[in-house]
Formats: structure tokens, C-alpha cells, sequence
């Protein structure tokens, strides 16, 4: 390396030390047709028809050639995990020196980037949204006020969770020119907002991390996979620090095999969308319903008369919701995943009976 990037400086000292472990297959490539280098099985699986006793490509090319394609973003450039948890992790596992670094998080937000930095004795830094009209607001000043040089990553949400809130794209753009760490955009809800990714900014922005998964619109939560998008040089940091084999031959197969039905993922996020509209008109009919946060995301945010009482009326007619009131600037609220037709009706007559 001719010159030291900020990635390098923003990492910790003994992550760029840390030379990868070289797994058996990755030592070798060529063709060949007797693997006795990896202590597997060679007998075979006792689930016959499947190539199981092989250990999973630790860097899981078919998939990402594939979601390459999805993205428009090139293989190298691409981190897959067990679930964008692991990317998480990861990323406060590269930056944050245990006791002493620190992350950044603009609450109400995703809980994990809080237990994972707990997890790793990272310090969290809380600079709450704004209330805006009706919605809420990044508060830059106050992000850039609290920024030290200690604080390494910056996690923004967007589509926000629990709040639904998309924030605008120019907002994030001027966070990203001042921030002086990696600021990472999880965008876990973006397919049910398209065009408002920052995977096409990543090239003009070398300390963005994207993080997605297919755990919400894809529709594959049990699969456990997610996605970061980074410099190819993030990405080989991430890869050098991940367990070698973190997604599973079965996982690395129905991902694809999920990727290749594009037209089941398009339809259910147009019916998604369109159950989130009536689902809202139908809401906001209610005279226990007092605010409808505006929602970029396959949830709505509601604020109602009474939430404990609520979220127990729904509980008692079998429908588990989100109760949010007691987080911070989510007083009084539920969040409600929007459901199929029939679930968004049982859900709302139950609300049509309550008291
Ligand atoms: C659901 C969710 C995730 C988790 O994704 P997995 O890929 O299932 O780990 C990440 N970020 C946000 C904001 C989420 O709501």
C-alpha cells in the first residue's frame, strides 16, 4: 500500500495486523477430483443426495455474482453474512477498540447496533431524531457536535426502525462530507422504497458501509443472510474477520434459489405497499388512532389513546404487535407490521371493537 487510507486509519491496530485463516479449499485452485485435504467426509453425507460433507466456498462466489447482478455493484465490493446482524458486528469488531471507541446511533433505532456494541464493550453515543412535523428528523449539528475522533462508526437507518421515517437523501449526503468515521446506511426496509439506496453513492463515498438483508421484502428471515456493501478494500477487512465458513452450503443455495424468483419478490412488495395503504386508511378512521407516522418500510408506526391496552387487546384476539411505548419519542406507540389482506382485517376489527 503506497498510502494510508482512512480505511486503515480508522481501523483498529490489531485488525490490520490480523492475517486471515487459510482455509483448505482456498489454498487451491485448480481442477481436481480427490479432495483429502479438509478432514471431511469422504464417504459422503447421510443425506444422500446433497454434496453436505464439503465444506460451504468461504467466499460464496455464486451468490454474490448473482446479487452483483441484482445490485450493480461488482463481487469485491460485496460482504455476505449470517444475517446483516453479522455485518453489524463486524463492523464494530473492526473499528471500535474494546473501552475506549465509540459508535454512534440516532434514536429510536435498530436495538442491535446497541447490543453489539454493549456486547464489545464499545461506548454508544445517542444523539435522538428530532420531532419534525409529523415525522422525524436527523439532527446533523447535534451529529457532528458529539463527534470525537473516538467515534468510528456512525449507524443511520433508512427506512427507519420502528419509525418508518425515509430520510432525505441530501441529509444523509452532508452527513457522509462531515463525518469523519464509516457511516453506515442500513437500509433493511429499502426494496419497500426504491430508488433510494446508497449503493450507487459508494464509489463517491469510500467510508460508506450499506448494509441489506434478505430477512424482509426477499422474504427469507429463516435463511439468515444479509449484505454489505463497501470499498472493496472494507470488504476484504470484513472477509478477513469473519468466521471462514459464516454462511452454510443450504443457505448459500436457497439465497440463490430465492434471488432467481425476482417476480414473487416484485409482486409481494407491490401488494405489501398497497396493504400498507389500506391499512393506514382503515387506521386512521379510528378515533383511538392519533398519529400515523409517514412509513417508507413494511410497518407503520401508530400512536393511539392507550398502547399497553391496545397491544393486550390485540394479544387477547391472537395478533402480536410491536409495543414501542415506552422507547424514547415512540410514546404511545405500536408498530405494526403490514400482514397479508386477511391479517390487516382481523387487525383492524379488533380495533373497531375495542372499548
Ligand atoms: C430486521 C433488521 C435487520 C436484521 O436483518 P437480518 O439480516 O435478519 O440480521 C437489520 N437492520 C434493521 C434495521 C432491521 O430492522
Amino acid at each position: 500500500m503506497n498510502q494510508t487510507s482512512s480505511i486503515q486509519k480508522l481501523l483498529r491496530p490489531s485488525i490490520r495486523a490480523v492475517t486471515p485463516y487459510s482455509s483448505a479449499r482456498s489454498e487451491f485452485s485448480g481442477k481436481a477430483e480427490v479432495f483429502l485435504d479438509a478432514n471431511e467426509n469422504s464417504f459422503g453425507s447421510p443425506i444422500s443426495h446433497a454434496l453436505y460433507n464439503r465444506y460451504p466456498d468461504p467466499l460464496q462466489k455464486r451468490l454474490k455474482e448473482k446479487i452483483s447482478g441484482i445490485k450493480g455493484v461488482a463481487a469485491e465490493s460485496i460482504f455476505v453474512g449470517n444475517g446483516s446482524d453479522e455485518a453489524i458486528d463486524l463492523l464494530i469488531r473492526a473499528f471500535c477498540e474494546p473501552g475506549m471507541d465509540l459508535i454512534m446511533i440516532t434514536p429510536p433505532t435498530y436495538g442491535m447496533y446497541e447490543v453489539s456494541a454493549a456486547i464489545h464493550n464499545a461506548g454508544i453515543v445517542s444523539v435522538p431524531l428530532l420531532r419534525g412535523d409529523g415525522t422525524f428528523l436527523l439532527d446533523v449539528e447535534a451529529i457532528i457536535a458529539a463527534t470525537t475522533s473516538q467515534t468510528k462508526l456512525l449507524f443511520i437507518c433508512n427506512p427507519n426502525n420502528p419509525t418508518g421515517t425515509v430520510f432525505p437523501a441530501e441529509i444523509i449526503k452532508k452527513i457522509l462530507d462531515i463525518f469523519p468515521g464509516i457511516v453506515v446506511v442500513d437500509e433493511a426496509y429499502n426494496d419497500f422504497t426504491p430508488d433510494s439506496s446508497f449503493i450507487p453513492k459508494l464509489s463517491a463515498y469510500p467510508r460508506l458501509v450499506v448494509i441489506q438483508t434478505l430477512s424482509k421484502a426477499w422474504g427469507l428471515a429463516g435463511l439468515r443472510l444479509g449484505m454489505a456493501f463497501a470499498s472493496p478494500e472494507l470488504i476484504r477487512v470484513l472477509n478477513t474477520i469473519k468466521p471462514p465458513y459464516n454462511i452454510n452450503t443450504v443457505t448459500q443455495e436457497l439465497a440463490l434459489a430465492g434471488l432467481n424468483n425476482a417476480e414473487w419478490f416484485e409482486a409481494t412488495v407491490q401488494e405489501t405497499l398497497q396493504q400498507r395503504e389500506m391499512l393506514e386508511q382503515e387506521l386512521r378512521k379510528s378515533p383511538h388512532v392519533q398519529h400515523i407516522y409517514p412509513s417508507g418500510a413494511n410497518f407503520i408506526l401508530v400512536r393511539v389513546s392507550d398502547a399497553p391496552a391496545l397491544y393486550q387487546a390485540f394479544v387477547r384476539a391472537g395478533i402480536i404487535v410491536r409495543d414501542r411505548s415506552q422507547v424514547q419519542l415512540c410514546e404511545g406507540c405500536l408498530r405494526i407490521t403490514v400482514g397479508t389482506a386477511q391479517e390487516n382485517n382481523r387487525l383492524v376489527e379488533t380495533l373497531q371493537q375495542w372499548k
